[in-house]
């Protein structure tokens, strides 16, 4: 009886430089030299972070339109044991980039799937817009359409987290009108154009300030940008009003009534919200 020993490949997910080859880890360099696999979205934009390999690695191009079948071949070729590196175009695989289906997938047959972390937009782009960082709302890219982008931002006015969108600069003019349309002119906001490039500007005021600069200002118009917008003030009620009205409602209805009504208006769940009330009756009684 022969005794087959299957060793599986490590898929490595692999985060690469928005704009400044020098923010490439030196960890992401290594696996990027070594993997003997590479998938990529553009395996020719890619092909730079590779130039030091002494052996060129076997590119496979991943995208959108092919993912289903490349999935397929991806997984076969780790279960036969090769060592897969998923990049993207610039920054984390994933973050409004392919590579969800292959992420899935390698987890559903038990292949090792490994991040090396490195630059994202989103984050680099919360970490200097001076707005709550405390809780975030990822939106990636809006619509295309004005209608559809509109009733997206509509919809996301009451959101208490500082939103995040990825928007070409191109598109920076129309988003903001749309939103400060939608979400209002004075909510404060963040701009994060170009980052970690020659012409990386960062500017924070209302979202009709930055509607009306952007749109008068064409070189706020060029390269990439992530919009940020402050979270719905008093979006939620404060645990001190919680409690406030929590006090009304036991001293008016029996616990159970009281429980529900604290559970519609409040984020408690209804076993909290009895838990709540019935420490207050204690309290009172
Ligand atoms: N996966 C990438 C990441 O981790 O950030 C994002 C890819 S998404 C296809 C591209 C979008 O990211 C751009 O349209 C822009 O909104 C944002 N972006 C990428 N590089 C940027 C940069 N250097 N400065 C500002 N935004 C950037």
């Amino acid at each position: 009886m022969s005794l087959k020993i299957s060793i599986k490949g490590t898929l490595w997910v692999v985060a690469t430089p928005i704009g400044n080859l020098a923010d490439l880890s030196p960890r992401a360099r290594e696996v990027l030299a070594e993997a003997p696999i590479l998938a990529a979205e553009d395996t020719r934009t890619s092909q730079k972070l590779v130039a030091i390999r002494q052996t060129p690695p076997r590119w496979v191009s991943l995208h959108e339109h092919n993912e289903e079948s490349v999935v397929k071949r991806l997984i076969g070729l780790l279960g036969q044991g090769h060592d897969v590196a998923l990049l993207c175009d610039a920054g984390t695989p994933l973050i409004s980039d392919p590579g969800y289906r292959l992420i899935a997938a390698a987890h559903e047959v038990g292949i090792r799937v490994s991040p090396v972390p490195g630059p994202c937009a989103a984050i680099a782009a919360l970490s200097a817009a001076g707005l709550a960082t405390d809780r975030f709302f990822f939106e990636g890219f809006l619509p295309a359409r004005t209608s559809a982008r509109r009733r997206r931002l509509e919809s996301l006015k009451q959101q208490a987290a500082t939103l995040v969108f990825y928007v070409p600069a191109r598109k920076l003019p129309k988003a903001l009108a749309d939103a400060a349309a939608a979400i209002g002119t004075d909510r404060l906001a963040t701009v994060a154009r170009e980052l970690t490039k020659q012409f990386e500007t960062i500017r924070r005021a209302s979202l009709g300030e930055l509607a009306d600069w952007t749109a008068g200002d064409p070189d706020q118009q060029r390269g990439e940008a992530v919009l940020l917008i402050s979270g719905a003030p008093g979006a939620e009620p404060k645990p001190i009003l919680i409690d406030a009205l929590a006090r009304e409602l036991a001293a008016e209805l029996p616990p159970a009534r009281a429980a529900r009504v604290l559970s519609r208006v409040s984020e408690l769940d209804r076993r909290e919200a009895f838990a709540l009330v019935e420490a207050l009756n204690r309290k009172n009684s």
